[in-house]
Parts: C-alpha cells; sequence; structure tokens
C-alpha cells in the first residue's frame, strides 16, 4: 500500500511495538550503531514489529534494510509529495485521479515503518483519520456515481478495528455504483497476527473485496505469513501483491521470481512492480529504469505469465501510473511487427 502516513513509536495499536529497551538490545546484539539510528529518528520516525524483527538474519540484510533508519536517509534532496497527490485529494482522505476509482485514507498508521515509504517525510507526525473525516469521503463517494472501484488505503487499513471496518465496508456497500472494494495492507507480512478468522468472515459479508499486499522479500513470507494469507483467500478474497523494487533489498531477477512463485503459491497474484518514487529519504533504494527494464526481463518468459506483475512507474507530477516494458516491439509498420522474444530471437508477425 502507499501510505499517507505512518505512526510514531508507542502509539495504541492492537499490537504493540517492541519495547525501546528490547529493540536497542536486539540492534546492539546486531552490531548497528544507535548514535546513528538515533539521529535518523528525529527526522523520520521508527516503527517495526516484533515479528518483522524475527525475520532479520544478520545486519543490513534485506529485512533490515527495510525497517532500521540509515543514515543514508538524511542525504537526498528529493520532495516530499512527488506524487502531487495533495492537489487531488478531494476531501482530507480522499484522492480522485482516474476516471473511475477512488483512493480513501482510512487510517494514519501503520504496524510498521518502512525505511523507503513514498510519504515517509509526513508519515509518523499525524493522528489518527478521524471517523468523520472518513463519513465526509465515504459522502464524497455517494455523490459521484461514476466511481465503481474504492480503494481503502491509509496508513495501513487494518489498523482499525474490525468494527470501525465493518462500518466503513458496510457504508461503501450500501451506494449502489459502487461496484469493488479493495483494500491496500501490509499487515500479513508486518503482523499477520492481527489476520484472524474474525476479521476474514467479517470482510466476506461485504464481497466482492479485493485484498492487495505489500510484500518486498520471499522470506517474509514464513509461516505465519502463509496462514494469514490462507485465512482470506479461503474467504474467497481474491488477493494480489504489490512491490517497489528496492536497491540492495530486491534488486535482482532470482530475488523477484521467487518471490513471484511464492506469492502464487499462497494464493496471491503479483500485480504491481514500482520503480521507487523520487520521495524524500529514499533515494539510496532507487535503482535505474535501466536496471529495472533488465531484471524484468530475466523473469518474463522464464516463469508463468501469472508470476509477472505489471511494471508500473508511479509519474511525479501527479499522471498516475504508467506501465514500462522491455523492448519486445522492435519494428511496427503497416505490414507486420516484429517482435523480440524472451530469448532474444526475432519473429514477425503480419498484420491482415
Ligand atoms: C494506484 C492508485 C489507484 C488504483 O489504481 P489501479 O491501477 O486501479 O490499481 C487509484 N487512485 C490512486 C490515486 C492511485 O495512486
Ligand atoms: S506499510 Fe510501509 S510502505 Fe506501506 S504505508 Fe506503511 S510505512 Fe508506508
Amino acid at each position: 500500500m502507499r501510505a499517507i502516513s505512518v505512526p510514531e513509536e508507542g502509539d495504541d495499536s492492537e499490537q504493540p511495538p517492541p519495547k525501546r529497551s528490547f529493540l536497542d538490545a536486539f540492534l546492539a546484539s546486531k552490531g548497528a550503531d544507535l548514535k546513528e539510528i538515533e539521529a535518523v529518528k528525529k527526522v523520520y520516525p521508527m516503527r517495526v514489529t516484533r515479528h518483522f524483527l524475527g525475520l532479520i538474519q544478520e545486519k543490513d540484510d534485506p529485512i533490515w534494510k527495510q525497517c532500521i533508519p540509515g543514515k543514508e536517509e538524511l542525504h537526498d534532496s528529493n520532495r516530499e509529495d512527488p506524487l502531487m497527490e495533495e492537489r487531488d485529494s478531494k476531501t482530507s482522505c480522499l484522492v480522485h485521479r482516474y476516471p473511475d476509482r477512488v483512493l480513501l485514507l482510512v487510517s494514519s498508521k501503520c504496524a510498521m515503518y518502512c525505511r523507503f515509504c513514498t510519504r515517509k517525510r509526513k508519515v509518523g507526525r499525524i493522528d489518527e483519520i478521524p471517523m468523520s473525516e472518513i463519513e465526509r469521503g465515504i459522502e464524497y463517494i455517494r455523490e459521484h456515481r461514476e466511481v465503481r472501484d474504492v480503494l481503502l488505503s491509509g496508513g495501513d487499513p487494518l489498523m482499525r478495528t474490525d468494527s470501525e471496518l465493518e462500518h466503513i465496508l458496510s457504508e461503501l456497500r450500501a451506494i449502489e455504483h459502487v461496484e469493488i472494494i479493495r483494500i491496500g495492507t501490509r499487515m500479513p507480512v508486518s503482523n499477520p497476527a492481527r489476520i484472524t478468522p474474525k476479521l476474514a468472515s467479517m470482510l466476506k459479508k461485504y464481497h466482492p473485496v479485493y485484498i492487495n499486499i505489500h510484500f518486498e522479500h520471499p522470506r517474509e513470507i514464513d509461516e505465519e505469513c502463509s496462514r494469514a494469507l490462507a485465512i482470506l483467500a479461503d474467504a474467497g478474497i481474491p488477493l494480489g501483491s504489490q512491490t517497489v523494487l528496492l536497491r540492495g533489498v530486491n534488486d535482482n531477477a532470482e530475488t523477484l521470481k521467487e518471490l513471484f512463485q511464492k506469492l502464487l503459491k499462497n494464493r496471491v497474484k503479483p500485480y504491481y512492480l514500482y520503480l521507487c518514487d523520487p520521495s524524500q529519504g529514499v533515494e539510496h533504494f532507487r535503482t535505474t529504469v535501466q536496471e529495472a527494464l533488465e531484471i524484468f526481463r530475466k523473469i518474463q518468459g522464464y516463469t508463468t505469465g501469472l508470476c509477472i506483475p505489471h511494471l508500473v512507474i508511479d509519474t511525479p507530477g501527479g499522471g498516475g501510473k504508467v506501465p514500462i516494458l522491455p523492448d519486445y516491439m522492435q519494428e511496427l509498420d503497416e505490414e507486420k511487427i516484429v517482435l523480440k522474444n524472451y530469448e532474444g530471437r526475432l519473429f514477425t508477425y503480419r498484420n491482415p
């Protein structure tokens, strides 16, 4: 999910973050520079679940880099809102950019604070979104008949209680022109215990409900995460994934192929692979477009098309997501197209 906001340490979410002393002891035992971490935390808040910490094997591994502050965060000059979401905001918690669908932000909190989050400057600094603001967003949807698809986002919508979520879902389901409801979350990865049979049986009352889950690395799919995914899939909820291509975390074809194949085994269809947005404090995670295309080229064709997400750039300036592809189309004219297959061989298809 792409958050608007993330909490500071020690708020009142259901699953409390590890105590400072536990975290500091953990970090020290792995050889982290606590002073450096403190300096970064003054600018960008830190929060991590015990579950996610438990996936770390060593300092600076792909799990560590996602959740433990690094001094590189302080050394870039990117903009706070490159996607210009503020411009497309219709109420404080509703973004209407595309013709038929909207983003409804229902929580400003997440169970963990990802170091590469697009909105990391803002996040961690605002209070939870009041239900009255969400009601205003729902009112906007009610008045705009062209909205057939509502994507609940945040922060992480699953930071809301089951009953708050049910209230939001039931109001949306009562709107005739709303055909599908989607939820964007990282909770099956950050705090899989949040995914309960009770939550799933509530959600399924409001079908069609889709859930899109944020994954970065195959190691995130451990036994607990798999169990959470099975609970959702068994409730008939179609599951999709989104992933950000991150330097030092998942920027190679083997890691991503393993992630996508593992997702399919858990009934999650890879949906989007994003290039990292040029937001504040995330420059060190970015890869070039050429690297992204090369990685993508090494996956497409080598494994099932079901594994292949759309590779997209969320355009700075607010143009939305645009798909990019390696050069499969070599030549196109009135008569024919010349295609390059996954192995690099050329084939011609003639027009009628
Ligand atoms: C990503 C996004 C959506 C949903 O896009 P889909 O391509 O339908 O998944 C909707 N609104 C905004 C502002 C978005 O960034
Ligand atoms: S889960 Fe991570 S990436 Fe998603 S909104 Fe929260 S902090 Fe940002």
